[in-house]
């Protein structure tokens, strides 16, 4: 049994399993059934340890354990066109530059704000199969430069799966950079902790091509002595490791907790790089988002208390046109958007701006 298959050996993955640790009724037991049948559970042990009390809203547990909110039908189970930009099956090519390979539908944790609910831990038909096919289509691609491996978490690959992706994307000369997806650093550190196999391939092809660590820490109580121990190990294999946290209500929806989490990651070697709108993604956008003038008042209040590193992050939405940035109101009325990443040439740092209700929480289809 790999390093891999041990450790996810270990995960809880049945809400009967956590009727102890949570002091749990018969009642939440079989709630938490429903939720699960349609949106599956896995947690490692070591992450629901983070959680601190049996209070309701510790944020570790409300990360990974269902609430009555996800069985919620509103929402959209695609909110960024993600069908329309698959050019093979598992590939997307969105932005110009970047090609996105869904590698797998499995994560070591099932996130309850995840936008990919409507795939991971069930349905594997958008996962990619043909390496040579996405080889074909980036190679005849001179415009992409960048491949990003995700998921499910790119992680949740076996060392051999992850080794083909590696082998493949690197010998393409026009990519300048590979980044892997991954919230294994956050939930799952012994991942990289434990096996060696797994840092000897990162580093044997990071010097082949530069490979990027994307993670996801969204709260400071992720930011365990594993977690920073698990992070240094990628630093030392010469992989820079960038963070995007997603903004949730009762989460870090709050000043304090945004600035403690991102000057803690500068601490930890980590790089903040994006903190996402909550998509209205079925099953997560009545438990999650934040709305849009909030959002902006939590960021700039936050940013006070943190050094310059740290607010180097930009606060965007992935938007079916393109990442559009959160900017502000500079008069005080209107907020003030800009494409930082645009779907259509015409959009490509375009600003426009919007009269936002005070409970918006997502822009509308057609942006003027
Ligand atoms: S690890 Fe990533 S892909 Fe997997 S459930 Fe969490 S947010 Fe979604």
């Amino acid at each position: 049994m790999s390093v891999l298959q041990q450790l996810l050996s270990e995960c809880i993955r049945s809400p009967e399993q956590l009727r102890e640790p949570l002091h749990l009724s018969d009642g939440e037991v079989a709630h938490l059934k429903t939720i699960a049948d349609q949106y599956p559970i896995c947690i490692p042990p070591y992450y629901l340890r983070l959680i601190e009390s049996d209070w309701q809203h510790d944020p570790i547990r409300r990360l990974c354990i269902p609430d009555p909110l996800e069985s919620s039908t509103d929402g959209h189970k695609d909110t960024s066109g993600e069908g329309d930009n698959t050019v093979v099956v598992g590939m997307q090519h969105k932005y110009r530059q970047t090609a996105l390979v869904l590698t797998t539908n499995q994560c070591s944790m099932y996130c309850r704000h995840c936008f990919r609910k409507r795939m991971v831990g069930s349905n594997a038909d958008e996962i990619a199969h043909h390496i040579g096919e996405m080889v074909a289509y980036v190679a005849s691609h001179p415009e992409i430069d960048n491949v990003l491996l995700s998921g499910g978490d790119a992680l949740i690959n076996e060392n051999e799966r992850l080794r083909q992706y590696l082998e493949a994307f690197s010998g393409i000369a026009h990519l300048d950079y590979i980044r892997i997806g991954t919230r294994v650093p956050v939930v799952l550190p012994q991942r990289i902790l434990r096996d060696h196999a797994l840092l000897e391939l990162l580093e044997r092809y990071n010097r082949r091509k530069q490979i990027i660590i994307v993670t996801h820490f969204n709260h400071p109580h992720e930011l365990t002595q594993e977690a920073r121990c698990a992070v240094q190990a990628l630093l030392g294999i010469g992989c820079p490791v960038r963070n995007q946290t997603v903004l949730l209500k009762g989460i870090n929806d709050d000043p304090r907790v945004l600035s403690e989490l991102m000057n803690g990651l500068t601490s930890a070697g980590v790089l903040p790089y994006y903190l996402f709108q909550c998509r209205p993604a079925m099953g997560v956008k009545h438990q999650f988002q934040v709305p849009l003038l909030k959002g902006q008042r939590i960021v700039d209040e936050a940013k006070k208390d943190m050094n310059g590193q740290a607010k180097q992050f930009r606060y965007v939405m992935s938007h079916m046109t393109g990442k559009i940035e959160i900017l502000g109101r500079p008069d005080g009325e209107e907020m003030l958007f800009k494409y930082h990443q645009a779907k259509y040439e015409r959009d490509a740092s375009r600003f426009f701006s919007m009269k936002l209700a005070e409970d918006q929480c997502w822009l509308p289809e057609k942006i003027p």
